[in-house]
Order: structure tokens, then sequence, then C-alpha cells
């Protein structure tokens, strides 16, 4: 086994693994319609890896070297004491990058903690600018809270704040141009997602709805003439710029733009799961190696390095015409 703090981490298809996302928990303060269906169990407390498991995975991922690490869920910053986790990886150093995804509801009271603890860089999901409709798609949420949460992180000091937007025809394909119009007004970034079909979420099929990249590139390109840029933020978003504008446009295209030949990523289920792709089930169960060999790092490097084997070449979503990951988007982290 290598020494700490040693790039080792690459697949059968040559690609070198230096990116986590860490599912913090499956729970979330929303029900957001193409994440979770409206009546949700959750997983067990003793299912979850603590906090200190989390730790140490995020120190055997780093001594792999693991340049990035993006925390997710569920909401992470519903996790109970949430902070020291982030402390600790934060301090964790061959970390280039601590981030996070969250929905922005509990931003006001942690983005100083955020801040101070490290984290430059955070997304925040906004798919409508409309009380009502936020208020429609997130079941559960209040969209002038999570405008304050991102005026929080602002305010905190966060130096990139990208926004995530899911559009969904029939739903908010006509709030496309508003979004970029808010985010360029405050120098923030956006990404555009493609919805994925992960998770039965019961309503419809959902690909009736998919809009294409393409599609919001157009809408977008009407109103602002768009630069494509060779810009990357270490993820499978492409970036496009507005003349005389800070605020870069990212699209994220699952559907119809294969990102996987230059995937540099896997994941981590909020209850030890490590899966080598968000569109495959291929996974090995970490929780059982740190409870099996409690505090012993060598075990744990020892099965993430023979993890990479199992990464698929790329993602299928769709398998005899049917969906076929059955993982909710809140389970795997988004
Ligand atoms: N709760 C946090 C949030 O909403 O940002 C973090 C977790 S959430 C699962 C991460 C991202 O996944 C969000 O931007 C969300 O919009 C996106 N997402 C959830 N379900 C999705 C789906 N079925 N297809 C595409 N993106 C999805
Ligand atoms: Fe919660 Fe994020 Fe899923 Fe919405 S997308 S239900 S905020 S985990």
């Amino acid at each position: 086994m290598p020494s700490e703090n040693q790039a080792v981490l690459s697949d059968r298809f040559g690609r070198v693994v230096d990116y986590l996302r860490l599912s913090v928990t499956d729970r979330c303060d929303f029900r957001c319609v193409y994440c979770m269906a409206e009546d949700m169990t959750f997983l067990p407390r003793q299912q979850l890896l603590t906090l200190e498991e989390m730790a140490f995975l995020g120190r055997a991922f780093v001594s792999l070297g693991v340049k990035r690490i993006r925390l997710t869920g569920g909401e992470p910053l519903v996790r109970k004491n949430v902070m020291s986790l982030i402390g600790n990886l934060g301090s964790l150093s061959g970390l280039d990058e601590l981030t996070l995804t969250t929905n922005g509801s509990q931003l006001r009271s942690t983005a100083p903690a955020l801040a101070a603890a490290g984290v430059r860089r955070i997304n925040i999901s906004l798919d409508s600018l409309q009380p009502e409709r936020f208020a429609a798609i997130t079941r559960t949420g209040k969209l002038a809270q999570v405008l304050d949460g991102i005026e929080a992180a602002q305010q905190a000091g966060i130096e990139r704040v990208k926004l995530n937007s899911v559009i969904v025809r029939g739903q908010n394909d006509d709030e496309v141009v508003a979004l970029v119009d808010f985010a360029m007004a405050r120098g923030l970034d956006i990404s555009f997602i493609e919805e994925m079909p992960l998770g039965d979420v019961g309503c419809r099929d959902r690909r009736g709805g998919l809009v294409t990249s393409e599609e919001i590139r157009q809408q977008i390109a009407a109103d602002h003439p768009l630069l494509a840029s060779t810009e990357s933020s270490a993820g499978p978003s492409r970036y496009y710029r507005v003349a005389g504008s800070a605020s870069r446009i990212g699209f994220i295209s699952p559907h119809s733009h294969n990102f996987c030949e230059s995937c540099n990523r896997v994941r981590v289920t909020c209850e030890g799961r490590l899966l080598l792709c968000l569109g495959n089930e291929h996974s090995v169960d970490l929780r059982a190696v740190m409870r099996r060999y409690p505090g012993d790092l060598e075990a744990l490097r020892e099965a993430i390095v023979a993890a990479m084997e199992l990464k698929p070449e790329r993602h299928y979503f769709y398998h005899d015409d049917k969906p076929q990951v059955l993982r909710f988007m809140n389970a795997t982290g988004g």
C-alpha cells in the first residue's frame, strides 16, 4: 500500500479519481418532487455512519489522492453537529477543497461557521423564484428563507456561490431566463441540471419532462449572447459566460452529453456504501470494513483501492426501457 498523500486511485479505464461526494444524511427538510416521494421512510440512525466514521473515511480518501470533497445529502446542514465534521475535514492536509451542496434553508445560521471552517464554494439549489411554485416543487420549502440563505452565504464571504436548477417541462421551464438574470444580478454562478430518473417518485414518466441542456442554452442565448468557456469546476458542468458578467452559466447533461469518459469522482452514501457510478448499482460496503476493523486506516484504504476495479465505464439510466437505478437521489447524494 502506498504511503499517505500519494495519488493512487485510478480505475480500469485509466481515469484518476480525486473527487469524493459524501452524503452526510438521507434526511431533508424539503421533499422536492423530482428527488423524493411525498411519504419517505428514512434510515434508522444506527445505519448511518457516525460523524467520526465520516471524518475517518475522508482521511482515507485524502491519503489516496482525493483533492476535493463535496458534502451533500439529503440536506447536509440538517445533520446534527455536522459542523464538527466540516471542521475535521477542512483541516485535512492534502485536501484542496471542501464544498457543500445545500438547499439553502439553514444558511442564515450556518454560513459564518462554514466560511470559518474554510468552505470557499457552495452550491445552492433553486428551481423557481415564484413563492407558490417554489412551495409546490419543494413541497415544504419557503422561497424567502432560501433567498435569505443565499444572501447570508455571500455576506459570510463564501467566494463562489453557485445555484443549481433542475428544469422540468411544464413545471419551471418558463423561468430559465429569470433564474439567469437573478444569478447575474448577484454575481452568482448557475448550473442547469437535466433531471435523472433516480428513485420511483411516483407521479410521472420523467422522460416526458426532460428539458435538454441544449434547449435551455438556446432559451438563454435568445436573451443573452453566450460565450463558450473552457473553465471547469472539477465537475461535469460545461460552462458559458455572458459578455460583461462575472457569472458562469453551466450545463450538467447526464442525458444529452455523456461525460463518463472524464469521470473523476465516486460517492459514499450516508450508510457508508461506496458508489462507483451515479447511474449504476456497483457498490462496496465501507461501513462494514470500518466496523470490522475499527481505526484501521490500511484496511479501509485497501478496500477503497480494490473497489476502483468495479467502476463501470459509463452510466445507463434505462434498461429494457425502464429506469434501472432504484436509489432515490437523497440516498445517493447529488
Ligand atoms: N439537499 C441538497 C440540495 O438540494 O442541494 C443536497 C442534496 S440534492 C440530492 C443535490 C442536487 O441534486 C440538487 O441540486 C438537486 O436539485 C439535484 N437533484 C435531486 N434529484 C434529482 C434528479 N432526479 N435529477 C437531477 N438532479 C436531481
Ligand atoms: Fe432535499 Fe435536496 Fe432532495 Fe430537495 S433535492 S428533497 S432539498 S435532498
